[in-house]
């Protein structure tokens, strides 16, 4: 089993993408696609009227800003467009992939943050009317039903909250626990970067390879939303998986050069 999960930032290959895809599940490689949609959906914001806000944790993570206007705007894109131009793709290609957010079956669970701790001007504010959380629980059976009868799941956020609201979740924390739950030996995470750079965005200093232990101090490395990334990459191999690949989409063969170990590769 493998779970590839494809970013949502410009410059990403979605035909390339599904191409591998394609060709994996004719071989018979049972799979899982993950995909994200950040940049569709700041594209749709500003088109809306309504441009994107993020919030900083103290910690110095950045999370989109999602109320319930920001949330339909969000769930347009990515169990609207993204989802279905990508299962669209693969269809185009002979596979038979089903698409399904967070929310169909509880697919993704977890608690919604009462209220999230953001640093603004340097001085720390709780925002309470704030839809996201973080994925707890996968519905491993409903992946299994699909997968036993021959569908590929196209899977994206928003996940479900244990009250059964819409939340924002991160897209690579999500497939890290898709990953465990299924007991999968590889996560492919594939963006616009070639893998973790020591020194952002010089891609010379591509890190080619990290065990698990090192991954804490590869946090300082990363910005932004990378952090996510390894944050998740963490949260993957603690759970199981063997194998946590950072790999470029915007390249030919995207999946299979990364199956190959081309990125950033990181192993327990
Ligand atoms: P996606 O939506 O494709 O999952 P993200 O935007 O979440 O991608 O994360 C990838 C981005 O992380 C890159 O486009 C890059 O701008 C940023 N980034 C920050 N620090 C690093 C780093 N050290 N190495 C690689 N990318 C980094």
């Amino acid at each position: 089993m493998i779970v590839i999960k494809v970013g949502g930032s410009a410059g990403i290959n979605y035909d390339l993408v599904c191409d591998d895809i394609a060709l994996l599940v004719k071989e018979g490689q049972p799979l899982v696609l993950v995909h994200g949609g950040s940049h569709e959906t700041n594209v749709l914001s500003e088109k809306l009227g309504k441009p994107p806000r993020f919030l900083t944790s103290p910690q110095g993570f950045t999370s989109r800003y999602t109320d319930a206007e920001t949330l339909d705007i969000f769930a347009m894109v990515y169990a609207g467009k993204m989802n279905t131009r990508i299962v669209e793709r693969l269809q185009k290609r002979g596979v038979n992939a089903i698409g399904l957010s967070g929310l169909d079956g509880r697919l993704l669970e977890g608690p919604r943050k009462a209220s999230v701790r953001a640093v603004v001007d340097g001085r720390q504010v709780l925002v309470r009317d704030d839809f996201t959380g973080k994925v707890e629980r996968v519905n491993v059976a409903l992946l299994r039903l699909l997968l036993d009868h021959g569908y590929t799941p196209v899977v994206s956020p928003p996940a479900c909250s244990t009250a059964g609201e819409a939340i924002n979740v991160d897209g690579d924390r999500a497939a890290a626990m898709i990953a465990a739950a299924l007991g999968a030996k590889q996560l492919i995470i594939l963006s616009n970067v070639p893998g973790l750079l020591r020194d952002f965005p010089d891609e010379r200093t591509l890190i080619p390879r990290l065990a698990y232990g090192e991954l804490e101090q590869a946090l300082s490395f990363a910005e932004g939303r990378m952090k996510k990334k390894v944050l998740g990459a963490s949260e993957a191999i603690a759970g199981g998986v063997s194998q946590v690949i950072f790999a470029d989409a915007r390249i030919t063969r995207p999946v299979f050069h990364a199956m190959n170990g081309a990125g950033t590769v990181i192993e327990r």
